[in-house]
């Protein structure tokens, strides 16, 4: 049992409509009110028109997650920390399932004793801002991706790389450095620092936007920072969520993609989203099987989420290109340090993206209506639907639709 659940002895398995949760969700909260019945907080003892001074109340919320690696993900009713000044709380309408999910959630990057709720892949409605915010205003659309908040002060917050903040950014899930907890997308509501909310372009479309916030950003940020040209050669490794994403991003910007690909059906779709080739490849696959391939690239990218063989693609890169890895945040296993030294060849990483860039893909997306490939679901289709990613099934991004 959570220690955060007010109720101790309800029941896990009982299921509160989301729709009782917010009162009918028939109206929004006015931007300087709060509503506990409309927010389904415990600290209803607020009038509608109190200043939050008065008190700052729980947010209670229910999701789907898991008190250890490996469980099967069921539901949860618990409380999100309380408000801050300079917090919003987003109804959460679409939540994308990454393959990081299935990571978290597996336990292979960390153990965890806790509730754990995944999904960073959220868009929603605004239902309530603190007195403190700026950005958004009460039933505005936001995004929210992989980050709740961060110190907001060291170099790297102040330059817009939140990702990369030297005490480490708040992710949307999980235990927090002072050791609270957040719970992520799989469900109803979420509460957030506003800085870390994305706006959402009027008219795009929401069903297929929430997969921008993780698997869009992951692979845009580093075609932005290498500033990956129109004409460039550049091959992508793996064709999943991310994956489509890299590869419609890089079609976008005119660069000319070769897709690797382990799965024979996924040729005619990569082709589809504007691959210009497509190898099928395995971890048997040979030198002679790549040999049409050798200095052909002069970027790859590489969104396996596995220790794969990287030494098999590291020769594809011409003189001083660049091998991205974004997708093993573990063991990339043993690389041949003479396939680098071999054309001065570059073997990097990049993480996510901060804010900024985030909006910025977002907008990216909208103004060219790239939109990630989605499957929708209901939240009571979760474990079939991680089955289906880890059988590399997914096509190419299952979304939880909570509407
Ligand atoms: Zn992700
Ligand atoms: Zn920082």
């Amino acid at each position: 049992m959570c220690q955060h659940c007010d109720d101790q002895s309800s029941d896990l398995s009982h299921k509160i409509s989301r729709r009782t949760l917010i009162g009918g969700g028939a109206s929004l909260v006015a931007a300087s009110s709060l509503s506990g019945s409309m927010l389904g907080m415990a600290g209803s003892a607020l009038a509608a028109g109190e200043s939050q001074s008065v008190a700052a109340p729980e947010i209670k919320a229910h999701g789907w997650g898991m008190m250890a690696p490996g469980e099967k993900l069921r539901p949860f009713d618990y409380v999100h920390r309380s408000m801050r000044p300079d917090d919003i709380v987003v109804d959460i309408m679409y939540a994308g399932i990454c393959h990081s999910d299935i990571h978290f959630g597996h336990g292979d990057w960390r153990k965890f004793d806790y509730l754990l709720v995944p999904g960073h892949e959220i868009v929603g409605r605004v239902t309530h801002v603190g007195p403190s915010v700026s950005r958004f205003r009460v039933g505005d659309i936001a995004g929210v991706g992989c980050m709740v908040d961060s110190c907001g002060e060291c170099e790297y917050c102040r330059a817009g790389l939140e990702q990369y903040c030297v005490k480490s950014p708040t992710l949307t899930y999980g235990r927090n450095r002072d050791r609270s907890l957040t719970y992520g997308g799989y469900a109803d509501r979420i509460v957030l620092n506003e800085r870390f909310g994305i706006k959402i372009p009027q008219g795009m479309d929401l069903r297929s936007a929430a997969p921008i916030m993780c698997a869009g950003i992951t692979t845009f940020s580093p075609q932005q920072y290498y500033n990956i040209q129109e004409g460039q050669r550049v091959g992508v490794i793996g064709l999943g969520g991310l994956g489509h994403m890299a590869l419609k991003l890089l079609t976008a910007r005119g660069a000319e993609v070769t897709v690797f690909t382990t799965t024979e059906a996924k040729r005619t779709d990569a082709l589809r989203m504007g691959a210009r080739d497509v190898m099928v490849w395995s971890e048997a696959s040979n030198r002679k099987d790549f040999k049409p391939y050798y200095r052909q690239f002069d970027y790859i990218i590489s969104t396996v989420p596995y220790q794969f063989n990287v030494n098999m693609f590291i020769p594809l890169l011409r003189f001083e290109g660049t091998l991205i890895n974004v997708g093993v945040i573990g063991d990339m296993g043993t690389v041949n340090g003479g396939l680098l030294v071999d054309g001065r060849k570059t073997l990097t990483g990049t993480m996510i993206g901060g804010i900024p860039e985030t909006q910025e893909v977002v907008n990216y997306c909208a103004e060219r209506n790239i939109r990630p490939e989605v499957e929708m679901i209901s939240i009571d289709q979760l474990n079939e639907a991680w089955d289906q990613v880890v059988a590399k099934k997914a096509r190419y991004r299952f979304v939880i639709d909570m509407t």
